[in-house]
C-alpha cells in the first residue's frame, strides 16, 4: 500500500459525500494505491452510517467506529495504528483542508523528509477567536520546541509509515506531533496548502482551548527535553534551593552563636528552611522521575534511541574473525 489516508470525522455528515469525492478525484489520477482510513469518533448525527454506505467506493476503505468521542487526537493515533500506507496522511473531514494537495505531500515525502506539515498560509477562520490565538500559538510553540514551523494546528500532514507508527499521542496532543517526533530526529518539511471555510457543521473548538495548548507544550517540552534525565532539571533546581537554604542557616547560625544575635525576631529564618525543604524535596522528585524513566522505557522496551540506518562492511556474527 503507497498511501492512507486518515480522518478524523465527529458529527460531519454532511461533509462526507463532498470529502470522499475530491478525495477521489484527487488520487485517482496518480495511479497509487491508496487507502482511507476514518474514524468515527463517536459522532451522533449518522456519519457511521453514512460512511458504512460508501466503503464500496473506494478499493480499500477502513472504517473505525469509536464507542464514545475520545477527540480528535485519539483518532488520529486510531487512523495510525490501523493505517497499512507506506505514506500516510492526516487531514480534517471538514473539507477545510484540500485533497488536492496531497499528491505534492507524498511528492515531498518521497523527497525524503519524514515528515511534511502543510501550512494553511490564507487561513479562512475568523480573525479574533481562531486566527490571532493561533498565530501567538503559533509562535510560541516554535520558539519553545525548536521546530521551526509557521502552522502547527493544520491536520494535513504526510508522514513516513514508520515515524507516525512510533509517535505516542495522549490528551489533545496531535497538534505537537512535528515537535513529538522532532525527538526522534527527523527532517521536517513545510508547504503551503489551500484552506476553506467550514460550509457545514461546526467547529469542535473555542477558545477555551488556549490553555490548554499552554499546558500540553510545558508537557512536551520536559518529555522533548528532560524525558530520559530528569534529575537534571529538577536536581539542578534542588541544588540551587538547598544550598541557598544551608548558606543563609550557617549565616543566621554564626550570627546567633557568636554575634549573640536572637532568632526569635528574624523571618529570613523561615526562608532558610523552606529553601533547605523545596532543595530536598526537588531532588527526590527528581531521583523518582529516574526510577519513573527506567520503567517507562523498560516496561515496554522502548529504546532511548532511534536507528535512520546500519552500513556495515561483513557480518561479524556468521563469519570466521
Ligand atoms: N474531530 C474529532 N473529534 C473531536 C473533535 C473533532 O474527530 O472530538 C474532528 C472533526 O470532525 C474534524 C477535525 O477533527 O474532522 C477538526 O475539527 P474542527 O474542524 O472542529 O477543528 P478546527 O478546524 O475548528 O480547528
Ligand atoms: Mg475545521
Amino acid at each position: 500500500m503507497k498511501l492512507s489516508v486518515v480522518i478524523p470525522l465527529y458529527n460531519e455528515v454532511k461533509n462526507i459525500p463532498p470529502l470522499l469525492e475530491e478525495i477521489f478525484q484527487a488520487l485517482q489520477p496518480t495511479g497509487w494505491p491508496y487507502e482511507i482510513v476514518a474514524v468515527d469518533d463517536g459522532s451522533r448525527d449518522g456519519t457511521f452510517e453514512l460512511l458504512q454506505k460508501e466503503l464500496a467506493r473506494f478499493k480499500y476503505f477502513r472504517l473505525v467506529r469509536f464507542r464514545k468521542n475520545f477527540g480528535q487526537t485519539a483518532a488520529m493515533a486510531a487512523g495510525f495504528d490501523q493505517a497499512a500506507g507506506e505514506v500516510i496522511i492526516t487531514m480534517d473531514g471538514d473539507l477545510q483542508n484540500d485533497p488536492a494537495d496531497i499528491p505534492r505531500m507524498v511528492e515531498k515525502i518521497n523527497e525524503g523528509f519524514d515528515i511534511v506539515s502543510g501550512w494553511r498560509e490564507k487561513r479562512k477562520d475568523p480573525f479574533l477567536t481562531r486566527r490571532l490565538p493561533s498565530h501567538l500559538a503559533n509562535k510560541i510553540i516554535s520558539w519553545v520546541t525548536g521546530v521551526k514551523l509557521h502552522d502547527y494546528g493544520c491536520t494535513l500532514k504526510a508522514f513516513k509509515q514508520e515515524v507516525a507508527k512510533h509517535i505516542r499521542l495522549y490528551g489533545e496532543m496531535h497538534r505537537f506531533i512535528p515537535a513529538i517526533a522532532s525527538w526522534m530526529g527527523v527532517d521536517i518539511a513545510e508547504i503551503p496548502v489551500n484552506h476553506r471555510p467550514r460550509k457545514f457543521g461546526r467547529s469542535k473548538y473555542g477558545l477555551s482551548r488556549t490553555i490548554r495548548v499552554i499546558l500540553d507544550l510545558i508537557t512536551v517540552k520536559f518529555l522533548l527535553t528532560y524525558s530520559t534525565r530528569p534529575i537534571h532539571v529538577f536536581g539542578l533546581w534542588g541544588i540551587v534551593s538547598g544550598f541557598s537554604g544551608l548558606a543563609l542557616a550557617l549565616i543566621l547560625s554564626l550570627q546567633r552563636l557568636f554575634g549573640g544575635t536572637p532568632l526569635s525576631n528574624r523571618p529570613i529564618l523561615l526562608l532558610a528552611i523552606l529553601l533547605i525543604f523545596i532543595g530536598v524535596q526537588f531532588i527526590s522528585i527528581g531521583l523518582l522521575g529516574e526510577l519513573q524513566v527506567r520503567t517507562y522505557h523498560e516496561s515496554q522496551n522502548k529504546p532511548i534511541y532511534f536507528i535512520k540506518e546500519i552500513v556495515e562492511n561483513g557480518d561479524p556474527a556468521s563469519g570466521d574473525r
